[in-house]
């Protein structure tokens, strides 16, 4: 039985059952350079790695009077 170990690409943790991978060709071809670095623990690592910000709607004006 082959035993190849995975480790998520954002934190390292290493995955144990099942794990979260992109399926986007287009993300695929710019984010990731082999197979095995599309791999994460989490959604959260994913999004981390992705730069996935949460930002405020009205941020953009601030200290802007319009
Ligand atoms: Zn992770």
């Amino acid at each position: 039985m082959e035993n190849k170990k995975m480790n998520c690409s954002n934190c390292g943790a290493v995955i144990e059952d099942t794990y979260y991978k992109c399926l986007d060709n287009c993300l695929q071809v710019n984010f990731f350079d082999t197979e095995e670095e599309n791999c994460f623990c989490s959604e959260e690592c994913f999004c981390k790695y992705m730069e996935l910000e949460q930002l405020e709607v009205n941020e953009e004006n601030d200290g802007e009077e319009i």
